[in-house]
């Protein structure tokens, strides 16, 4: 039994990982990877001697998928948990509490947003719940179309672009209400007479229990022990460059014929593979749009005068470029004994590609001179490491879980392939690592 999984990031490594657990030790797995090293958007660098992640740094730990297969892989031990700072905000040139409370910054009251908002604003989100709600259940809007209209543009800058920026490099008006918040989403359909009401229905219940974890050295780790366990024969530096039918299964150039195949790629390249053998599913994932990003990783001098926070996420409209600061060494407590400390500036948003073009030199300045800024600490960096992104984030526009429902439902007749990636349920690792198990799972049961 030969199988081949395209694309050696989170999820095509957790595909194969669960492909091993259900196949046995016979069968033969490839993990077809174009570049020269699998993992993806997961990256792992070491820098002044330790390692530190440029891509993904965390993960939502309320999710069972890292946890449980950190313990199944026994690195456990490597599991740790932020030390509770909350961020900033940077609005109006001033840092301010990042709003409690809030539905990815989508306030339940006003008192969240108060000194973030003006007074005019914070009238205006108090007086919402009197003002008629028009939602069809089962619609879909962007997240910015929604707020905007009940909560008024400065809610929509202020405190929830920086919080769906850090996410999906999107804005809220890139972003769709049913994908991003379906708890949300599922208290307007049932008939939320406000906005406030639905956010207050959608709020998880306070608790205690730290809402991201992370690997004490860094994402390397679980993919190191993902692909040992899998044990995999890894393509790396090799595209998949066409897909087809056999009479028993598939052909993949350049890898030849086999028996299963899952596609782990992002969403256009899906598209590309796709299109000969699934012309309609080819289209719907060829038109999920994507935003780049680039991230600068900063090793500062450990006495740098940082504030106590774990980060400073930047306002939609501010004189800068960077639009989040994670101030990593304050965020992490197995950061904040090293011999530097560190700071991750991030770049791009959705329909902006341009600090895609800007050199080395110039991220590095720009991260410099807006995070000095934003801290007014003199920031004199002993290292500064540049990773760009391109393409990293799929946005998830108004009408994207139509849009999966639809692709998934478009290859359900092709026995033996099955889908994995980011612009399927969630961005986020935990999600994409579910999409992996999910396509493991369709391929194991296909075979067995
Ligand atoms: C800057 C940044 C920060 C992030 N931070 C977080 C975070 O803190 N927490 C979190 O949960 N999520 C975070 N995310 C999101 C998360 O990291 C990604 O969504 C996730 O890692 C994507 O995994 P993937 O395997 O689906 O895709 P990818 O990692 O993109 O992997 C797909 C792989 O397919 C390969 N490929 C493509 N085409 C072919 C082909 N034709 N043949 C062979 N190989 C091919 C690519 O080279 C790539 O390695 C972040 C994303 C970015 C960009």
């Amino acid at each position: 039994m030969r199988v081949a999984v395209v694309g050696g990031g989170i999820s095509g490594l957790v595909a194969a990982y669960r492909l091993r657990q259900a196949l046995g030790e016979s069968a033969e797995l490839i993990l077809v990877e174009r570049r020269d090293r699998v993992g993806g958007i997961l990256r792992t660098v070491d820098i002044e001697g330790d390692p530190v992640d440029l891509g993904a740094e965390a993960f939502v730990g309320r999710r069972p998928e890292i946890p449980e297969l950190m313990r199944e892989l026994g690195i456990e031990d490597q599991l740790v948990f932020p030390a509770g700072k909350r961020p900033l905000v940077w609005s109006e040139e001033a840092g301010h509490r990042l709003p409690e409370r809030t539905l990815m910054g989508i306030p339940a009251a006003p008192e969240s947003v108060a000194g973030l908002v003006d007074a005019q604003t914070l009238d205006f989100v108090a007086t919402e719940p009197s003002r008629p709600l028009n939602w069809t259940p089962g619609a879909d809007v962007s997240v910015g179309e929604l707020v905007r209209d009940r909560f008024g543009e400065q809610v929509v800058r202020r405190s929830v672009d920086p919080l769906l920026g850090g996410v999906y490099a999107g804005l809220a008006d890139s972003i769709g209400v049913r994908a991003a918040l379906p708890t949300l989403a599922a208290a307007l359909d049932r008939g939320a007479a406000s906005l406030t009401q639905a956010v207050s229905e959608a709020l998880p219940p306070p608790s205690t229990t730290p809402v991201f974890g992370g690997i004490r050295d860094g994402y390397r780790v679980l993919l190191e022990a993902l692909r040992a366990a899998a044990d995999v024969k890894a393509e790396t530096g090799t595209a998949a460059t066409r897909l087809t039918r056999t009479a028993s299964g598939w052909h993949i150039d350049p890898i030849g014929d086999v028996d299963a195949v899952i596609l782990a790629t992002p969403a256009p390249e899906a598209a590309r593979l796709l299109h000969d053998v699934a012309p309609f599913a080819a289209a719907l994932a060829g038109g999920i749009e994507l935003a780049s990003s680039a991230v600068v990783a900063l090793a500062l001098p450990v006495d740098t005068a940082l504030p106590d926070n774990s980060g400073i996420l930047v306002a939609t409209g501010e004189p800068l470029r960077a639009k989040a600061f994670t101030l990593s060494s304050r965020k992490w407590p197995h950061l904040a004994g090293r011999d530097v400390a560190l700071v991750r500036a991030s770049f791009g948003r959705y329909g902006d590609d341009s600090t895609q073009a800007w050199s080395d030199d110039d991220l590095v300045t720009a991260a410099v001179q807006d995070l000095t800024t934003v801290t007014g600490a003199d920031i004199r960096p002993v290292r500064a490491v540049v990773q760009r992104w391109p393409g990293g984030l799929p946005q998830y526009a108004p009408g994207h879980v139509s849009r999966i429902l639809e692709l998934r439902s478009a290859t359900t007749d092709l026995p033996g392939l099955a889908l994995a990636g980011s612009y399927l349920d969630g961005v986020g690792v935990p999600a994409c690592a579910a999409t992996g198990a999910k396509a493991a799972a369709l391929i194991a049961a296909h075979l067995g």
